[in-house]
């Protein structure tokens, strides 16, 4: 059995419609008002901060978005036998689910947007019940079980990576026989980090971006072609 994480990132997503909001140059960093909708404190200090962030979901590409040919690659690889395949995204649109990869061998660094979160009682629902109620005319819906503030269950910034999660995704990094970091800049830590770790335990490094990486010189194998139909071609070698 070999044991294939994929590290992906916002470039595995953008032939899906998703742009990447949230990397160093993403739109999210680059316009400080859009910021403020994802960044936790303003978020809990401020109902029209609140507001305008219902409105930004409802209005997400995510939604309308499909699985694309990278996404449906991994998803195959997981189905041949001789392989184990783990995911470790730092995607919140649910892509890889959706192209038929099970939900429990994927790991959600920044969690995800297809379900809420009460920031008081920490219940969860889903994103799709929490829209309906927007587009109903609430505009800033509470949580039901105990009226406590609302958010989508990603990792605002100001908020910490779930240590479970990451404790997970390190575990998994050491394991590995082959790792695959594709679609990410490998500039936010300490998702980027876990190629370093899975290179110094021996795993085959492949790097599959369209600009350099940090960790390029720790790679076996860097690939710049674009995504959707290189990263198909790399893990068909594999098998
Ligand atoms: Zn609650």
């Amino acid at each position: 059995m070999t044991l294939v994480a994929i590290l992906s990132g916002a470039g595995i997503s953008t032939d899906s419609g998703i742009p990447d909001y949230r990397g160093p140059d993403g739109l999210w960093r680059r316009d400080p008002e859009a910021e403020k909708l994802v960044t936790y404190e303003y978020y809990m200090a401020d109902p029209e901060i609140r507001r305008r962030s219902w409105v930004m979901r409802r209005e997400s590409t995510t939604w309308r978005a499909e699985p694309n040919s990278a996404h449906h690659a991994v998803a195959e690889l997981n189905r041949k036998p001789g392989f184990a395949v783990r995911v470790i995204t730092q995607n919140v649109d649910g892509l890889h689910q959706l192209a038929g990869m099970p939900a429990r061998k994927v790991l959600e660094l920044h969690g995800t947007a297809r379900t809420v979160v009460c920031t008081r009682c920490q219940v969860r629902s889903s994103m799709k019940d929490a829209l309906a109620r927007v587009e109903a005319g609430e505009e800033d819906p509470p949580c039901l079980a105990c009226g406590g503030i609302l958010k989508s269950a990603t990792v605002m910034f100001g908020q910490r990576l779930d240590p479970a999660v990451l404790a997970e995704a390190m575990g998994i990094a050491k394991a590995c026989e082959v790792f695959i970091a594709v679609g990410t800049s490998l500039q936010v830590q300490p998702a980027a980090s876990l190629a370093g770790i899975a290179a110094e335990h021996g795993a085959r490094l492949a790097i599959v971006n369209a600009e350099p990486t940090p960790y390029d010189e720790l790679a076996d194998e860097i690939v710049r072609e674009p995504i959707g139909t290189s990263l198909p071609a790399l893990l068909k070698r594999l098998a």
